[in-house]
């Protein structure tokens, strides 16, 4: 007989070149890599004892020798398919150690089986008496029966196991055991089927080609690591994080994770330029991956992570110390260098958390800190319940975007002078169906940080527009409307244009809108708030400075901003009237703003005292709950309508 071995030759060196490219691949240390490796390597060991199966049967007369190769190549041939089996395992987040007994002997079983069936054979000399030539015989059954045994039960595994196996990695699957199928039906359908003793007939050995086609299939899809690698740090990426963290915590084993978040990327980019920010990342994610080779990943623009065996509070806190130090240094090339902060958190597993989510809820919780610290923190420190809230709230402020649920209330303002109701601050109110009432207090300053402040401003301004023109409040005596305007909207380059929009759109004439700004506001962009004040302030919008008397009131450097009003924060007049200091202060603050010819605002007036005392200090305008409290647009109609002015004044 003679038997074609260029098929087993091609598969060899496919399988070999498959070998040596997944070993220069960047990969996790996962057993699911480590099993591809495995699984390729059987499969290329078996095809070499085919090879030689092939060559001594044709050349070869030494009976020991031809033995000593059939049963390698039978072995290997079982333990390919053992692998095979293992591989499926283990790419499903699986494993033996937490498999049921009856499933590890199901997988274990038939190999051990197989082995002594082979052994009983071979020390059989009838048997190879008979059957001399080549891997024939019984051996094949063993074969057959072990590799649809395994090919099976990865089938099965993958199909009955649907929330671990993914669409791509069942359908590898399947087109597995097409091509090893389909090998085999070749290899016995081809023409001439080999006869002992028949040295004419050609043989064509041809199923191992369709296990290096096979491996070639899985190695291009499943093990395609290109998905799990960021393409601009190197390190692995968020998926390849998320699931190393499954993978640990499925295994139920311990480990550490700590994340460095980088604070103020954004505006870093903003004034360094995107490419040199990108190269300073690539140096955090080199540096990270020198102490955690292997094991650093890149979740985001600002989010690095390590993970980390099980480590003892000394040797994590050593670790922690070398990225703090790295911290420390300039990054980036020596003259041109920048500092950036980072802060530092460490989790342990199962210590602190029990969830992928849970890690990253500290994650947004890490994002929240304030920047003025230097934070390095353990997960063991911090109550997450904050953060849960948070996440909360931005769903139900994303709920109140899409249904369109934000209300606008309205708390009048008093003219001391005139003795009425001229004026009323806008206030936003949101009640989910789920959290119930949320305070503007809470929810504004989670949507300046998540941005969907931007959204929030465009609905108030549009509805209290739109009110104003329904009922021409002009004519029932409100001679403007106060809305606030967070420091996030005044950075909008868009603001002027699209607020100017909105007033056309409802025929509002533009001197009827006041738009509240804080200090913080002035400081944090003045450039572009000046930019949008002056066009605002060109067409006929007035401005008022909010919760004045809260920061470090510097007025002198608000002095270039066309500003109407002051508003004096409630803090402030608390302590005017509690305190003979406070209203000192007050009294001089009334003179100075009055000096540079502004109105002034009284917020937070509750009783008639302080109404009385503010009247003889010279204050413009009163707000607060001695008047009303902020109600909707129905009891604000209500209201003014009834007010009669206050008596005695
Ligand atoms: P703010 O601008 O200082 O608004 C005044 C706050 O004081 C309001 O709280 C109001 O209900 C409350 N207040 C008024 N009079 C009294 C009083 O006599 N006594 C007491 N104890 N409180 C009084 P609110 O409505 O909870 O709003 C809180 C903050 O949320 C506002 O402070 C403002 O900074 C922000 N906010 C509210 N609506 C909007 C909005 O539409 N846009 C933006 N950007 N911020 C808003
Ligand atoms: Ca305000
Ligand atoms: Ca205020």
């Amino acid at each position: 007989m003679r038997i074609n071995i260029s098929y087993d030759i091609c598969a060899a060196t496919l399988m070999l070149v498959l070998l040596i490219i997944h070993m220069a691949k960047k990969k996790t240390s996962i057993l699911q890599n480590v099993m591809f490796f495995v699984f390729t390597l059987m499969a290329l060991i078996t095809t070499v004892f085919s090879l030689m199966c092939s060559v001594t049967a044709m050349q070869s007369t030494d009976l020991n020798l031809k033995i000593l190769i059939n049963f390698g190549y039978i072995f290997f041939h079982n333990l390919r398919a053992f692998s095979f089996a293992l591989y499926v395992i283990t790419i499903m987040e699986a494993s033996l150690k937490n498999m049921s007994f009856k499933l590890r002997a199901a997988v274990v079983m038939p190999i051990i089986l197989s082995v002594f069936a082979t052994l009983i054979m071979i020390k059989s000399s009838d048997y190879w008496n008979a059957f001399i030539n080549f891997r024939e015989g019984y051996f094949e059954y063993i074969i057959y029966i072990v590799s649809a045994y395994y090919l099976a039960f990865g089938v099965f595994f993958a199909t009955f196991n649907k929330e671990l196996a993914n669409r791509d990695f069942r359908i590898a699957i399947y087109l597995y055991l097409i091509f090893i199928v389909g090998a085999n039906i070749m290899q016995y359908s081809m023409p001439i089927i080999p006869t002992v003793g028949n040295s004419d007939v050609t043989f064509i050995p041809i199923e191992n080609f369709g296990a290096a086609l096979c491996s070639i299939l899985i190695f291009s899809t499943i093990q395609k690591s290109e998905e799990f690698i960021d393409s601009l740090t190197g390190l692995f990426n968020e998926d390849s994080f998320s699931r190393m963290f499954l993978i640990n915590s499925k295994a139920k084993k311990s480990f550490s994770v700590i994340i460095v978040y980088v604070e103020d990327i954004k505006m870093l980019i903003q004034a360094f330029g995107i490419d040199k920010i990108n190269s300073i990342r690539k140096d955090v994610a080199d540096f990270l991956e020198t102490i955690a080779p292997k094991n650093a990943f890149c979740l985001s623009m600002s989010t690095f992570a390590v993970i980390l065996d099980d480590l003892n509070d000394k040797d994590l806190k050593q670790y922690i110390q070398k990225i703090e130090d790295e911290f420390e240094k300039k990054w980036g090339e020596e003259n041109y260098g920048i500092y950036i902060s980072a802060r530092i958190l460490d989790i342990k597993i199962p210590r602190d958390v029990d969830s992928l989510e849970l890690v990253y809820n500290y994650i947004d919780y890490l994002k929240g800190l304030d920047n003025s610290k230097k934070w390095i923190i353990s997960a063991k420190d911090v109550s997450l319940k904050d953060t849960k809230r948070r996440i909360a709230v931005e769903n139900a402020i994303k709920r109140a975007i899409e249904n369109d649920s934000f209300t606008v209330f309205y708390q009048p303002i008093y003219s001391i002078d005139e003795n009425k109701i001229v004026s009323a601050e806008a206030l936003v109110r949101l009640t989910d169906d789920e959290l119930g009432y949320i305070s503007p207090a809470e929810f504004i300053p989670i949507s300046e940080q998540n941005g969907t402040i931007l959204k929030i401003g465009e609905i108030v301004f549009d509805k209290v527009c739109s009110f104003m023109a329904k009922n021409n409040l002009n004519k029932k005596g409100i001679e403007y409307i106060e809305i606030n305007l967070s420091v996030v909207q005044c950075m909008q380059e868009s603001l002027a244009v699209d607020f100017l929009k909105i007033m056309k759109k409802y025929g509002i004439e533009n001197c009827r809108v006041n738009l509240e700004i804080t200090e913080t506001a002035a400081a944090y962009s003045p450039k572009m708030l000046i930019k949008n004040m002056k066009s605002l302030f060109e067409n006929g919008v007035c401005f008022s400075l909010d919760d004045f008397g809260t920061g470090y009131s510097n007025i002198n450097s608000l002095m270039n901003l066309p500003l109407d009003m002051i508003k004096f924060d409630k803090s402030m007049i608390d302590m005017a009237t509690n305190h003979d200091k406070g209203k000192i202060i007050l009294g001089s603050s009334i003179a100075m703003v009055k000096r540079m010819d502004l109105k002034i605002v009284a917020e937070g007036v509750e009783t008639r005292e302080q109404m009385e005392m503010f009247a003889a200090m010279g204050i413009d305008y009163l707000q607060g709950y001695y008047f009303s409290k902020p109600v909707c647009e129905e009891d604000f109609l209500k209201y003014i309508k009834n007010f009669k002015g206050i008596e005695g004044v």
